[in-house]
């Protein structure tokens, strides 16, 4: 009898599975973004105070074809707009986002034309961080969910559309 008879199926391919997203979760690079008053928080929690590098993510890289996280850290105004959305199509695949703070996620206090009303309206956003601004620690707390999520994610490119069919059958948390 073959090695391939002997093995339940799809055991091979769920380790493959799981060794991508724990090289994926582990090293989380962010792109260097930050739009107001959350930034900051942003890169107190990238100083060494915080040491986001104890989960491999002590760089933010410069050019977006290098990260594989969009920190949306700020109001989004509808001029700034268009810039984030290229800066999100030039990242590779992978790519994650965290809309930081209120006024990313729902324009806060700036109920007015010139901000756009949450950032999900530009980009898919895979985390939503409350606070005005949220303090490094919520920050670092949304990573570490999102790395909980990566490790669930499917491989290839309906990748998400099948982490939502496994979250509606209660596999995933
Ligand atoms: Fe500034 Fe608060 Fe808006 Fe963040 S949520 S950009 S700290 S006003």
């Amino acid at each position: 009898m073959g090695i391939e008879e002997k093995l339940p199926a799809g055991v091979l391919l769920t380790s493959v599975e799981k060794l991508v997203n724990w090289s994926r979760k582990s090293s989380v690079w962010g792109a260097t973004f930050g739009l107001a008053c959350c930034a900051i928080e942003m890169m107190a929690a990238g100083g060494p105070h915080y040491d986001m590098g104890r989960w491999g993510m002590e760089v933010f890289r410069a050019s977006p074809r290098q990260a594989d996280l969009m920190i949306v850290a700020g109001r989004v105004s509808q001029k700034m707009a268009p810039v984030l959305r290229q800066i999100y199509d030039q990242m590779a695949e992978p790519r994650w986002v965290i809309s930081m703070g209120v006024c990313a996620s729902s324009g806060g206090m700036f109920n007015n034309y010139a901000i756009v009303q949450g950032v999900d309206h530009i980009v898919p956003v895979d985390m939503y961080l409350p606070g005005c601004p949220p303090r490094p620690e919520m920050l670092i707390d949304a990573v570490l969910k999102l790395r909980e999520k990566i490790m669930y994610e499917p491989l290839g490119a309906n990748g998400r559309k099948m982490l939502e069919a496994r979250k509606e059958r209660g596999d995933v948390p």
